[in-house]
């Protein structure tokens, strides 16, 4: 198809905010870096973020840096460089790009946003609840830097969640109190905590608001664009910027629902996309799916990014739920049904499965739940690829499958 003949794709304005909010974003980073009366924390993506701005530091999270370097496709060239230190070509190929690329001091934050420097840490803080490559990664940093590292063990693939589950993941909250006051020289603030997770509730809230209004028909964004607008929610929340930002995206979209104008100019087909995204091929399977008429209009990826369980009055026991009960810490049935509401929810004509060659722990077509939504009536595709390593990824042959689910959804009208 000429460039000319290919559907057109609609702009969210808000963009613009966007990349100014995470262009400021990186710069504070980089000056607390610099400052020595300023204070950083680098924090697993769904960690103890509140705490650590609570107690005034910056926050850095790694995993976003991952995702840049799949962005850009820096990664497959940097994932070797940790290979060759012994971090297996097998585990979190965010963690090994993100490794690779500060042994080989190469990243989009050095030359995109002019800083000199990673941002240097003052402790590093991860919480399990998505993978246990996250303690390793983090590790690697305490031994460089040779700053604490702290964490919370999350009980993990909880089928029922029991009050139990929340209670004993409230107390290793609690106990990072401590280190976090020796670290810092704060003294523990619950009023300033509870501010934070006041904001941090209103941006998953917003964020929340923005996704459902895919329930649309058609659709205003695709999950491609929810892979970039979650931005601010992932390395803002807690802050009235991030707040902001989502009111604006919000307005922007319900416009868009009343006046029926859909994210893709021909919406025919409605998709759910389970499974990390392919950072490297963002914009190219965005086009695909838009020549192909097909909206992916919701995604396990981005709901992952609100946290319902805050609660301000409480702020440790909703701390602990909201990142205890997260969609990638449960067990196969609950996911399942996850699913599956979703798709009625969205009105879904089919799932795609990423199947992430590194990340078995945001992979969920390994254990049968294709066939068995299958077998349920719903249409399912698993793709092989991965979220940064490209050599897993064949674009050939997931072109081809793309285009043949799409004939059998057509097939099926
Ligand atoms: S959940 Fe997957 S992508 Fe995220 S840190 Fe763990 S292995 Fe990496």
């Amino acid at each position: 198809m000429s460039e000319k003949d290919k559907p057109e794709r609609k702009r969210i304005h808000a963009t613009g905010s966007m990349k100014e909010i995470m262009i400021n974003y990186f710069h504070e980073l980089d000056s607390a870096s610099n400052d020595p009366n300023d204070l950083v924390a680098w924090c697993t993506s769904v960690g103890p973020a509140e705490l650590l701005l609570s107690f005034g530091f910056k926050v850095y999270y790694p995993e976003n840096h991952g995702a840049m370097l799949g962005t850009s496709r820096m990664a497959t060239g940097l994932i070797p460089v940790a290979n060759a230190i012994g971090y297996s070509p097998d585990i979190c190929s965010y963690l090994t790009s993100d490794i690779g690329s500060f042994v080989k001091h190469e990243s989009p934050m050095l030359t995109n946003f002019d800083m000199k420097e990673f941002p240097k840490p003052d402790v590093l803080a991860y919480n399990t609840n998505q993978c246990r490559d996250v303690q390793e990664w983090f590790s690697f940093y305490s031994r460089k830097f040779d700053v604490p590292l702290i964490g919370v063990n999350a009980p993990d693939k909880i089928d029922n969640l029991q009050e139990e589950h929340i209670h004993s993941n409230e107390g290793q909250f609690k106990l990072l109190v401590e280190p976090l006051e020796k670290i810092s020289g704060n003294v523990y603030n619950e009023g300033k905590l509870k501010e934070v997770i006041r904001l941090s509730k209103n941006c998953t809230e917003l964020w929340r608001q923005v996704l459902e209004t895919a329930a649309h028909s058609p659709s205003p964004l695709t999950f491609f664009d929810g892979c970039i607008h979650m931005g601010p929610a992932v390395v803002l929340r807690g802050s009235q910027t991030a707040v902001d930002y989502y009111e604006l995206l919000l307005k922007e979209l319900k416009e868009r629902n009343e006046n029926n104008m859909g994210a893709i100019a021909n919406e025919q087909f409605r998709l759910y996309w389970d499974g990390m995204p392919i950072w490297g091929k963002l914009r190219s399977l965005s086009n695909l799916f838009s020549e192909l008429d097909t909206c992916m209009v919701a995604s396990t990826y981005c709901n992952s990014w609100i946290f319902s369980g805050f609660d301000p009055e409480r702020p440790f026991y909703g701390m602990a739920k909201a990142y205890t009960e997260i969609f990638i810490n449960r067990s196969e049935r609950i996911k399942e049904q996850y699913i599956e509401n979703m798709v009625k929810k969205y009105n879904c004509d089919g799932v795609i499965f990423h199947d992430a060659k590194t990340c078995p722990s945001n992979s969920n077509a390994r254990y049968g739940m294709p066939e068995r939504l299958k077998e349920s009536g719903v249409p399912t595709l698993v793709l092989d690829g991965d979220l940064n390593d490209l050599r897993c990824y064949s674009e050939e042959q997931s072109i081809t499958k793309i285009q043949a689910f799409i004939e059998q959804l057509q097939g099926n009208i």
